[in-house]
């Protein structure tokens, strides 16, 4: 079988293996051929990969025959021919020891190569930005995370109420070469942060590039307290090119996984960046600045990691139990509520930590959260705005795509399409502005929702009382 031949050869030439090895006789056992007479066969991987999956399935070695399926015995496929979790580890920090970027494009690359990193698919992806402002900010519609076919949620469902093994969750370090999930071929990294351990990993569906996931060893919750600063500032002193942030702890105002506590970083310069500063302060040896940003946010910078992390820690104490209530943040009602969205980057010698100021309540006029998408914008998103979409980039449902197509087959020729309801009074305002033409003109108005989106989600709201009320709670920190 050509394809067996040539996915081995796609090893070899990466020096993953040497020469046939005696391993690989299950691979082709696999198959139900030896491995006797190998041949060296160059093809391009995609179509090596479809065809042994084509044939793995005609052989019943996976069923139903889904993305999902096809995913995890892709991922078993690459692991015949990848380097172990114990060879992965050992050469990363073999490269570390040189350079730390080689360690992390080693393996980057090696993720790539075998499909653990979605490359192709997040290509499906739809970007745009729009001038806010607040500076630009970045959309993406998600159309690269395949939906669960129909078969699979019937395979769950049939499994339902057999013995639970494996991975706690999704981000769990037991899904390191796990069938379950397509995590044959992932490998992850062992690293200590502030003397607690944590494994890094990078993450298939990669909303920016070197998008990658910091978890700790234990399935324990988010927790936001003062050894996350140190957590944050050991990261980057140990991957200086890289930005690491943090999701809130608690619901609504957090990311999607609040049952693992873990942290987000890669290599890329978020709109967040950019903004520009409304008032600037020094405390000691450390520089805050009140951003220019639609959520609340405390720049500190400091060449001093120890004066950083105790002003850090400051803030963070005083905001836990900041009240105002005629701008509705209270602290403390029928829970906590006010916790932080911190990230953390490392500028040649300077660290920089940005403290993003968030509070959970809701009330009856808000009951989706007081500073969380309103109903008016919940069309084009109503998911937590988490770390991502806090810094600037706008993830947005996959069914946006369509949707916004047909709106402007609305827009511009009037078609009606009934499950455009969602977005019926939008598009009608659009529709007598006259302002829309291409769909380059809808993206900028959902730029323009977006930019709604994030201004829902600041404490403190940035006019004259709120900035007021803001500088108020920074002095108080200084
Ligand atoms: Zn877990």
């Amino acid at each position: 079988m050509n394809a067996l031949h040539a996915l081995v050869t796609y090893g070899l030439k990466h020096h993953w293996i040497h020469s046939p090895n005696p391993s690989l006789a299950n691979l082709f056992n696999l198959y139900k051929l030896t491995i006797e007479s190998y041949r060296e066969i160059h093809s391009d991987i995609e179509t090596t990969i479809a065809s042994l999956l084509d044939a793995g399935f005609n052989r019943n070695l996976f069923e139903p025959n889904t993305t999902t399926e096809r995913d995890a015995f892709e991922a078993y496929l690459f692991d015949f021919i990848m380097p172990s979790p114990t060879e992965t580890k050992m050469t990363f920090l073999r490269l570390y020891q040189q350079n730390p970027q080689k360690a992390f494009s080693y393996l980057y690359d090696l993720s790539i190569d075998v499909n653990y990193i979605k490359r192709k698919r997040n290509l499906l992806n739809v970007s745009f930005s729009y001038p806010s402002k607040y500076g630009k900010i970045d959309l993406t519609i998600n159309l690269s995370k395949p939906e669960k076919d129909p078969k699979d949620i019937a395979k769950a469902l049939e499994q339902q109420n057999l013995p639970k093994i494996g991975p706690k969750c999704l981000i769990c370090k037991e899904n390191e070469h796990n069938y379950e999930n397509a995590r044959m071929n992932l490998r992850i990294i062992p690293i200590t942060l502030h003397k607690r351990l944590w494994h890094f990993q990078y993450s298939p569906y990669a909303y920016f590039p070197e998008h990658c996931i910091i978890l700790s060893d234990a399935h324990v919750p988010m927790k936001m307290c003062d050894e996350t600063f140190h957590y944050l500032l050991d990261f980057i002193d140990y991957m200086p090119d890289y930005f690491i942030g943090s999701n809130a702890d608690i619901p609504i105002v957090g990311g999607s996984i609040l049952d693992h506590d873990h942290f987000q970083g890669g290599k890329f310069h978020f709109p967040i960046e950019y903004a520009d500063s409304i008032k600037t302060y020094t405390s000691g040896d450390v520089t805050l600045n009140l951003l220019n940003w639609p959520l609340s946010t405390i720049r500190l910078e400091s060449e001093h990691r120890d004066a950083l992390l105790n002003l850090a820690k400051r803030i963070r104490m005083v905001w836990s139990t900041y009240d105002h209530e005629a701008l509705e943040i209270v602290s403390k009602s029928y829970g906590l509520h006010n916790t932080i969205t911190p990230i953390a980057r490392k500028l040649d010698h300077v660290y920089q930590i940005d403290i993003i100021l968030r509070n959970n309540r809701v009330n009856s006029t808000y009951p989706d959260g007081i500073f969380h998408p309103h109903r008016d914008v919940q069309h084009i998103k109503k998911e937590n705005i988490g770390l991502i979409e806090a810094m600037g980039l706008a993830i947005l449902p996959g069914r946006l795509k369509t949707e916004l197509t047909k709106g402007l087959d609305y827009i511009l020729n009037g078609k009606v399409y009934p499950e455009l309801a969602i977005h019926q009074s939008w598009l009608d305002t659009l529709k007598q502005s006259n302002t829309v033409h291409t769909m380059f003109d809808l993206e900028q108005a959902v730029g323009e929702k977006f930019q709604s989106v994030l201004e829902h989600a600041g404490v403190f709201k940035l006019n004259p009382e709120g900035i007021r009320a803001m500088d108020k709670f920074i002095q108080s920190c200084l």
